[in-house]
């Protein structure tokens, strides 16, 4: 194996471009080498890197001006990772948020498929163009480097046509209107890695809870999606940090009607303004709401806990049983008073919390041999895009050849 074979995984959003360094180490095993991201994009751009013992490779301010946008962005940390690094890479993957009814698994991109691609810019306006952003300037600047893209939606692309469909007329369905559900590529992560950490139950009947500033649930079985709590849109669901989950179409006639809101105004709103934000009308960071004494606070913390409960009830129903719940991102893994918070309200459905292991964040955190065995796995979205982009260059001999020549 040639030691410098590596794969850079980009995550671009509105504000930040994050990216991590994965060296490969073998035919299928990567090791992370630097993980660095640049935040602040137009307002206080900072790039910031670590490396593989969390040493600080580099902090560096810079203008509003000198950064003003995710292409800018990723012109300036590719210049880091190639200049003061010296770091070249076999292929580039990236988190791309929606891949509509056709890309139901990793692809390498070419114009077409970035055509393609800028059709969703409408069904996830806040992350797909920020997702794409990066790959055209690569695709500019680089036109052989391979680049893979690595969607949000595949792993519940295999849904049956009751999970995918909403009760509307087929032509619509057939347009893409459909029901596809996110987080793919951290469920698709954790349901790997439960093989590893709890291979008695990894082929059951198993619901992940996805509880960042985003948030969802998905419905596994046999380590394949088969509901999610998530639809059309990432605005589905569970009440998130600023988006409302699960909202009456009616109230956004509503807001059209009544309120005489314009579509980009509700847009706004319905992104930025609602779920734990706008309920508790403090913050839409669940560890700003546990400090706070204010009425607000515990209401919207209640509201997530009770949604949560309901999902769990639903998307058991979808499994016909339920034999593992795992908690997962910032709020599943960091927050032990809020896992102890939902397990109780799963307690109908055989969850008995272990105190101790859950203050701990133990892999396994319900008590003996409990009907349902709660779990906490850190996700690592990141990896789960540089095993795809490995593995779909090795799997294509043009692009690949000189990953093979090493291997
Ligand atoms: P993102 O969803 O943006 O990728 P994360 O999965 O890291 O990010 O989740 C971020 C959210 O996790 C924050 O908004 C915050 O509410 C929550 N969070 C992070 N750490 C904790 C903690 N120790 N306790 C409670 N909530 C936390």
């Amino acid at each position: 194996m040639n030691a410098m074979d590596r794969i850079l995984v980009v995550n671009a959003g509105s504000s930040s471009v994050k990216f991590r360094v994965f060296e490969v180490t073998g035919p299928q095993s990567l090791q992370q080498a630097i993980s660095g991201q640049i935040d602040g994009i137009g307002v206080r751009p900072k790039l910031v890197a670590t490396g593989p013992s969390s040493e600080v490779l580099v902090e560096r301010n810079y203008e509003a001006g000198e950064v003003p946008d995710v292409a800018t962005a990723m012109r300036t940390a590719g210049a880091w990772l190639q200049s003061e690094q010296s770091l070249n890479f076999l292929a580039i993957g990236h988190r791309v948020v929606h891949g509509g009814p056709d890309y139901d698994r990793p692809v390498l991109v070419n114009d077409k498929v970035l055509h393609d691609l800028e059709r969703y810019v409408n069904l996830a306006p806040l992350h797909q163009p920020n997702n794409l952003a990066p790959i055209r300037i690569l695709l500019e600047r680089l036109p052989r480097m391979p680049q893979v893209a690595c969607f949000d939606t595949a792993f519940h692309r295999g849904h049956g046509p009751l999970a995918d469909r909403y009760a509307i007329p087929e032509g619509l369905y057939i347009e893409g209107v459909r029901r596809y559900g996110f987080h793919g590529l951290s469920y698709e992560y954790v349901a790997e890695k439960l093989h590893e950490v709890a291979p008695d139950r990894a082929d059951g009947r198993i619901v992940v809870a996805h509880l960042g500033s985003g948030a969802s649930m998905c419905a596994i079985r046999n380590g394949r999606s088969v509901e999610s709590s998530m639809g059309f849109t990432a605005l589905d669901g569970l009440p998130m940090g600023t988006r409302p989950g699960q909202l009456d179409p009616g109230i956004v006639l509503y807001l059209l009607t009544e309120k005489g809101m314009s579509p980009q105004r509700i847009q706004t709103f319905l992104y930025g303004e609602c779920g734990l934000k706008g309920l508790s009308g403090i913050s839409n960071d669940v560890r700003e709401l546990l400090k706070s004494t204010e009425p607000g606070a515990a209401l919207a913390l209640n509201y997530f806990v009770y949604r949560i409960g309901l999902f769990a009830g639903m998307l058991a129903a979808a499994l016909g049983g339920i034999d593992g719940f795992v908690f997962t991102a910032g709020i599943g893994e960091r927050s032990a008073e809020m896992r102890s918070r939902i397990a109780e309200k799963l307690a109908w459905l055989g969850a008995e919390i272990d105190e101790q292991a859950n203050a701990r964040s133990e892999v396994c955190i319900s008590r003996g041999e409990g009907r349902l065995r709660l779990y906490v796995v850190p996700t690592n979205e990141e990896l789960m895009i540089a095993k795809h982009t490995l593995s779909l260059i090795t799997r294509t001999p043009s692009v690949g050849s000189g990953l093979m020549r090493t291997a």
